[in-house]
């Protein structure tokens, strides 16, 4: 199996939905509660807010929401032991957002099965950042090794991409190359890194591997570098692939 698949596996990556997403904040402190969820629902996501832990247990386990934000500092009940609460009978993805930056904390929370974590002050453009994150790992274990970017679709599994339906003729590292890519999808990766993570090769220099096969798979994908649609590069930084549809 390559390489790029058993990782894209462990990281548990596959089907990639990226949107509006039913968030379920659990936060006491008013002023954060009522921003969060201002500024999540302008996004177009639906927001439940409550400021005690029981209430948000109760909400997060009866499956109301897709995503779930906690606060550890909360006056009823403990987050981490909130967080057990939910984790016994739910796995919907949680991220811990705590104003106790201490490591061994932060450690104890994920150990207790949250899936990333915030440390406060944070803006709502980085929560709502970690919340795409973990969604995209999350939807991994309910449609395993697939990748959909707009009109996208990546088999990690099966070694095959789609785009609108059509097959794609790839060679197999330009297709571990589209799969690290949709993994990663609208983040700028650079050569370095693609060097690292497709071709294994951490210090692969100057050699021009990455550009040849960047221009094979946007010729495969139909488009060209003056009119990038899915493969956006940025000259001497790197590429990233994107949704042109979003
Ligand atoms: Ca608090």
């Amino acid at each position: 199996m390559p390489s790029i698949i058993r990782r894209l596996r462990r990281y548990g990556l596959g089907m990639v939905s990226v949107g509006m997403a039913s968030i379920l904040i659990i936060e006491d402190d008013q002023r954060i509660r009522e921003e969060l969820a201002t500024r999540l629902s302008e996004r177009g996501h639906d927001v439940i807010s409550v400021g005690l832990a029981m209430e948000g247990v109760q909400s997060a386990v009866s499956g109301d929401c897709e995503v779930v934000v906690l606060d550890l500092g909360l006056p009823d009940l403990d987050g981490a032991e909130a967080l057990r609460m939910i984790r016994a009978v739910s796995d919907v993805p949680v991220v811990v957002a705590t104003a106790r930056d201490e490591e061994a904390d932060i450690i104890s929370v994920l150990d207790a099965g949250a899936d990333d974590y915030v440390v406060k002050p944070y803006s709502a453009d980085h929560l709502a950042a970690r919340i795409r994150a973990v969604m995209r790992r999350s939807g991994a274990a309910a449609d395993d090794d697939t990748i959909e970017v707009g009109g996208l679709h990546v088999d990690v599994a099966g070694h095959e991409a789609t785009l609108d339906g059509q097959p794609l003729d790839l060679t197999a590292r330009a297709f571990d190359l589209l799969a690290y890519l949709a993994a990663n999808q609208g983040k700028l990766c650079s050569k370095r890194e693609l060097l690292a993570e497709v071709w294994r090769q951490p210090y692969g220099g100057a050699d021009k591997t990455v550009d040849v096969h960047i221009s094979w798979l946007r010729k495969a994908l139909g488009e060209t570098a003056a009119e990038p649609v899915y493969l956006q590069t940025k000259r001497g930084v790197g590429v990233r692939l994107v949704d042109p549809t979003s």
